[in-house]
């Protein structure tokens, strides 16, 4: 579904990724771990045409994307959380998911991708009126994921969910990251500094050090490790 070969970005003369190349299937979760810094965010703002690379290739269900737009990215079906702190915090619950669906026409989607939603997250639809800022770090986190899924992807990249949220919540959001792939059939790019938990939720992983692929396998086997129990799971 999805093929990237030989990522290069830089920011100025600083070089984030060098040579990155993941393929995610469809059905897959698969999920990309590394320390901070190791160009996670990064590879993700590539993915989805917010940041150009400087060399390689990426290919969504066969198209090279690697000059397109966000915009035409979101069109052919493969959408970005970014981490919880980005949503828009003086728009309300309900102003963020529809700004998610913001290039779907038909109201009666729109509706009904609400619905899909608030069912995943009952607290956003109790919160629905809020404005996002209000909201704590995980419904952030929630909010962020739902505006995503709001576009009706078939790709989903995921940004950290994990980051700066209560252990309980954080739980609570990973079971339902694997409800959306499971029941939803949504495809999941997971990247994450919780190496644990994303091991235990996707099938498939990448190690990512200093913007280089140095590892890759299924999720079980990169849990047992030697290397990535000492480096990641301590
Ligand atoms: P974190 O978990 O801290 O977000 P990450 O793995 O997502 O880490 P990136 O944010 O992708 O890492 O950063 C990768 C490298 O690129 C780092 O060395 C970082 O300092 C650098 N970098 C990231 N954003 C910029 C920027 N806007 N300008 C310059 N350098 C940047």
């Amino acid at each position: 579904m999805l093929v990237v070969e030989g990522l290069d970005v830089a920011y100025g003369r600083i070089q984030a990724l060098h040579g990155l190349s993941i393929r995610v299937e469809e059905g897959e979760i698969v999920t990309l771990i590394g320390s901070n810094g190791a160009g996670k965010t990064t590879t993700l703002r590539a993915l989805s045409g917010l940041h150009r690379p400087s060399r390689g290739s990426v290919r969504f269900e066969g198209k090279a994307i690697e000059n397109a737009s966000a915009e035409q990215i979101v069109r052919l079906g493969m959408a970005h959380a970014p981490e919880g702190r980005r949503i828009f915090t003086r728009l309300t619950v309900l102003e963020n998911l529809e700004m998610g669906a913001y290039l779907v026409r038909d109201r009666s989607l729109v509706s009904q991708r609400l619905e899909q939603v608030f069912g995943l997250f009952p607290r956003l639809d109790e919160r629905k009126a809020q404005s996002g800022g209000t909201l704590s770090g995980g419904e952030q986190q929630m909010l962020a994921i739902g505006r995503a899924l709001m576009a009706g992807p078939r790709l989903l990249l995921l940004d950290e969910p994990s980051l700066g949220i209560a252990p309980l919540l954080v739980r609570q959001i990973f079971t339902e990251i694997a409800r959306i792939n499971r029941e939803m059939g949504t495809t999941i790019l997971l990247v994450e500094q919780n190496a644990n938990l994303a091991l235990k939720t996707a099938h498939r992983g990448y190690v990512l050090e200093t913007g280089r692929i140095v590892l890759e396998d299924t999720a079980e086997r990169l849990l047992v490790d030697p290397e990535v129990r000492k480096a990641y799971l301590g």
